[in-house]
């Protein structure tokens, strides 16, 4: 499975490939995950002024930045 592929939900919520809820899971049909096209990723980066990025990894990122400072 590709790791860099980001999905989305109705909610806005974005994951990636990994901490997106198990494709078809309950979760995922209710909150209605779905891969984000390109031309949604461009008008993302457009409104938001960044890339699109998994909320997960990111808050990973930020624990791992905090704790090594
Ligand atoms: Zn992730």
């Amino acid at each position: 499975m590709n790791k860099n592929l980001l999905l989305w939900n109705e909610a806005g919520q974005i994951a990636c490939s990994e901490h997106a809820p198990f494709r078809g899971s309950d979760t995922w049909r209710a909150e209605r995950w779905r891969p984000i096209r390109v031309c949604e990723r461009v008008d993302f980066e457009a409104e938001m002024e960044r890339a699109p990025a998994c909320e997960t990894c990111e808050a990973i990122k930020r624990r791992a930045t905090e704790a090594s400072s």
